[in-house]
């Protein structure tokens, strides 16, 4: 028979999958004998079936909620029903399988009602009682009927202008009042609370499982490959109060510091205040060091649990407590999030603490965590110029500058016109998860580091500052007031997520220099890997940047690149224009120059690592110019005519340009442009050797389909590389020739052209466009629209389509070991540098992957964490 509920002290950390995180770790601290409050989880299943089949609800689930309700009452000798003075009040809360902060909905105090309010107020005292109730019809039609917050919030505020006082002091009859008025506000609505204590809960359950589709959880899944398919877990706990006295309390705090991963305990709590104030940033709370003041005892025990926790999950965790009374209780744990500095520091330090092996250190740290770390900060001496405006609190790292906007709503919008944005806002909800995500940086007026704003950005990598305390934040008029200052919407800020600073100028950003810390971890990667990793890159910046970030080598330096400098596209013209060959050898003389001057300092700036150049591959009319006035000069300077030119301009045109005259087909039409390109890369080389550098050139052959044209292109190569050596009287000194493979033919002979090729790589941009038929430059145009319908749920040309495209590649790489089990194949086109398919170019037998300078250092991570697993 299926089991639908688990008891805390049935459930273990392992069952995440059915139990949910949250569930799952409060079974666990419950077999620890951590002071858990009982309570009681349904599983994510049970909200599978829900969503699917309603009725499961009253045909099965009803029996069994009735029975885990009867249960927790023995448990903890309350009653959730009638009106004993122990009451039995639960908290309802979501917990999926993945940790998703604030994404789905959460109901406390439930089981008050009128009637039982006035026991709760009667055995404990009125303000808190009714407080309480306050809160739970406040949630309660939030969660389950939608009613907007602020609806309660506005009633809130009129009644405590009319009182002259804030709700903590009113009296009975003063609650009594305002929760009639919330009442008022549910039959705006059309709706009732129901007072029946069994029938919130189902109605709270109910809508905690729909909680798993609203659109904010939807988007934070897409942005963080969380499958939609799990579902969420319900738990159902027995309510401990931190609001019940100035001896009671509520906080969250991280055993390591989330921002920065030092070992020390950060967090913030609140006295006499209940979980949702600390976490909404409406009360600014205090660091949890003052506790140790405040409740010794209390603050004794908590830290005696963090150690606990942290040694038993071997991570750094967020932990949430409740004091009742003085009396500690834990009421959550989960492996915290952190910024990608932290955790770094955290994995490194917990190697070096002797809790985890290298091995999982890898595993612990993101591929996406070091992108961040390599990502910018603001340029120094652009700072020392700019106006600081105020200062808030470093939530999360990096340094953006952007125009200001006060709604998510706005911010999605002047994203969508390619406008840089900051979001600016007293404090944030998880409304707002879509203006955050375009967002360039996200700034909050109200809250500390685990606010909402706080974590979500630092999820996200997103750079943030929070509590600006001295930023007067009109949302409505759309200002804000910070001393003498008066910033609008569209107004340029800078925002420092590292110091928390905000400067009124636009700041010019910069790269942090490689730190030792990741350094020495990628270090632990390349021992580990069973892939390497190399670079796309053609630019003597660029292969430094590469060197520098760790590349293994050059996979692909295009070398059409080359050619756009203003000097260079003018004698690459005249070498297409030419119309007889002492114009075409005067044009290839000169580019022969730029080519060995680049080729000399490529080799130089490279030194003893590989590094393949692939002869030209775009068609010939790329080079042309397309506008009137461009022709008229180009005309002058080539002293045609400008019809002349037109007209050449024209018959070059193509009609499927990625499908014609480009790659090999160029070298067959137009060998000398090849020849060129060899020449320079040997005269160059031959220098070098001369100067006592040993260099093995590899030369790459674009979108090969035919063996013959491999044949060909190679002959008349090596051919005309012999007489190079012979002209500079040099031993030939060895080199490779491989070939891209790019099309499907070349997957299904790339036995033949194993025979013929020193190395293979995979140029999947190619591969892909031309196995699915989609332009790989306008894909852009539709492929919203496949993932909106989930006919695809990615797009092809970010990550490897292992279903087609990969099959092709395992075609090819089974075709070529059968004729050559050690030819290098590499990938070189976008996806290498993807760590999601980096795994499956690991399982595939390939050699190396190939991406630009700025992914090499994920993808360092990720080919080993792909060895790892
Ligand atoms: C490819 O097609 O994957 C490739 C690397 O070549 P390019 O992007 O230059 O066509
Ligand atoms: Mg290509």
């Amino acid at each position: 028979m299926d089991k639908w509920i688990y008891s805390f002290n049935e459930g273990r950390a392992d069952d995440k999958a059915l139990l949910g995180g949250k569930g799952a770790n409060l079974a666990e601290m419950t077999h620890l004998g951590l002071p858990v409050p009982e309570g009681f989880t349904i599983t994510t299943q049970s909200c599978l079936r829900y969503l699917e089949t309603p009725s499961f609800f009253e045909s099965i689930l009803k029996k069994e909620i009735l029975k885990a309700i009867t249960t927790l009452e023995s448990q903890t000798n309350k009653f959730f029903m009638g009106n004993e003075s122990s009451l039995l009040l639960v908290s309802v809360r979501s917990g999926a399988k993945i940790s998703m902060p604030g994404m789905m909905d959460t109901i406390l105090n439930l089981g008050l009602n009128d009637l039982r309010v006035q026991t709760l107020a009667d055995t404990t005292n009125a303000n808190f009682a009714y407080n309480c109730y306050r809160r739970l019809l406040q949630m309660f039609a939030d969660v389950v009927y939608g009613i907007p917050k602020e609806e309660f919030d506005r009633c809130l505020v009129k009644t405590e202008k009319q009182l002259n006082k804030t709700v903590n002091n009113f009296s009975k009859e003063e609650h009594q009042t305002l929760i009639q008025q919330y009442k008022e506000v549910y039959q705006e609505h059309y709706q009732n609370f129901p007072q029946n204590p069994k029938e919130q809960l189902h109605a709270a359950i109910k809508a905690v499982f729909k909680s798993w589709n609203n659109p904010r959880a939807k988007v934070y899944r897409e942005l963080n490959h969380i499958p939609h398919n799990l579902g969420t877990a319900v738990n159902v706990q027995s309510m401990v109060f931190g609001n019940s006295d100035q001896n009671s309390g509520t906080g969250v705090v991280f055993t390591r510091n989330p921002a920065t991963g030092e070992h020390h305990l950060f967090g913030e709590f609140l006295i006499n205040a209940q979980g949702e104030d600390v976490v909404a940033g409406i009360r600014t709370p205090e660091p949890i060091d003052a506790l140790k003041r405040i409740l010794p005892q209390a603050y004794d025990n908590f830290c005696n649990y963090a150690k606990i926790l942290e040694q038993h999950y071997k991570d750094m965790q967020d932990i949430e407590f409740t004091i009742e009374k003085e009396k500690l209780y834990i009421l959550q744990t989960r492996t915290g999030k952190r910024t990608a500095k932290a955790s770094l520091k955290i994995a490194l330090d917990l190697v070096d603490e002797k809790m985890i092996s290298k091995e999982e250190a890898l595993l612990r740290v993101s591929p996406s965590a070091i992108n961040q770390l390599i990502h910018p900060v603001f340029e120094e001496s652009a700072l020392k110029s700019a106006h600081c405006l105020t200062q808030g609190l470093p939530a999360s790292p990096g340094a953006a500058t952007g125009e200001i906007v006060f709604t998510a709503e706005r911010a999605k919008e002047l994203h969508a016109l390619g406008k840089k944005v900051i979001l600016v806002r007293q404090e944030t909800s998880p409304e707002d998860i879509e203006g955050m995500v375009v967002s360039q940086a996200i700034v909050t007026s109200h809250g500390g580091m685990t606010s909402h704003a706080a974590v979500v950005a630092r999820g996200m990598g997103t750079c943030c500052v929070v509590g600006c305390g001295e930023l007067s934040i009109n949302e409505y008029d759309k200002t804000i007031v910070c001393a003498n200052t008066i910033l609008k919407e569209g107004d340029i800020i800078s925002v420092d997520g590292t110091s928390g600073k905000l400067y009124t100028d636009s700041i010019s950003t910069t790269m942090i220099d490689n730190n030792d810390e990741l350094q020495l971890f990628l270090s632990w990667a390349d021992e580990i890997a069973q892939l390497s990793v190399r670079a796309n890159a053609e630019t003597i910046q660029d292969l430094k940047t590469a060197i520098q970030f760790g590349a293994k080598g050059i996979g692909l330096a295009r070398t059409e690149h080359m050619f756009f400098g203003e000097k260079r596209i003018l004698e690459m013209r005249r070498l297409i224009l030419s119309n007889d060959e002492a114009e075409t050898n005067s044009a290839l003389k000169k580019l022969l120059a730029f080519q060995e001057e680049d080729f000399y300092q490529m080799f130089q700036t490279i030194q003893n690592k590989a590094m393949i150049v692939r002869l030209l591959d775009p068609p010939m009319h790329e080079f042309l110019p397309k506008n009137k006035s461009e022709i008229k000069q180009l005309a002058e300077k080539l002293q045609i005519s400008a019809e002349t030119l037109t007209q050449k301009i024209a018959s070059l045109q193509e009609t499927n340009p990625m499908l014609g005259h480009r790659g090999c087909r160029l070298g067959i039409t137009q060998p000398e442009i090849y020849k060129m390109q060899v020449e320079a890369i040997f005269n160059s080389a031959i220098q070098l050797v001369k100067e006592g550098m040993v260099i093995k050139p590899e030369i790459m052959i674009p979108l090969i389909a035919e063996k013959s044209e491999l044949l060909l292109i190679k002959a008349f190569l090596c051919q005309h590389i012999d007489s190079i050596f012979k002209k500079h009287h040099m031993q030939p000194f060895p080199y490779e020739i491989g070939t891209m493979i790019e099309l499907p033919r070349a997957c299904f002979i790339a036995d033949q052209l194993a025979k013929e090729a020193d190395f293979f790589s995979f140029g999947t941009n190619d591969l892909t466009q031309m196995t699915y038929g989609f332009s790989r430059d306008d894909i852009g145009k539709f492929i919203q629209h496949y993932k909106d319908k989930e006919i695809m749920s990615f797009d092809p040309f970010q990550t490897i389509d292992q279903t087609g495209v990969g099959e092709l590649m395992k075609i090819a790489i089974s075709k070529a070991h059968q004729v050559n089990p050690n030819l290098p194949i590499g990938v070189c086109g976008e996806v290498g540098g993807d760590p999601a398919s980096i795994p499956f170019f690991q399982n595939i037998g390939i050699t190396y992957v190939s991406c630009s300078p700025y992914r090499v250092p994920a993808a360092r991570l990720a080919v080993a964490q792909a060895t790892i697993s």
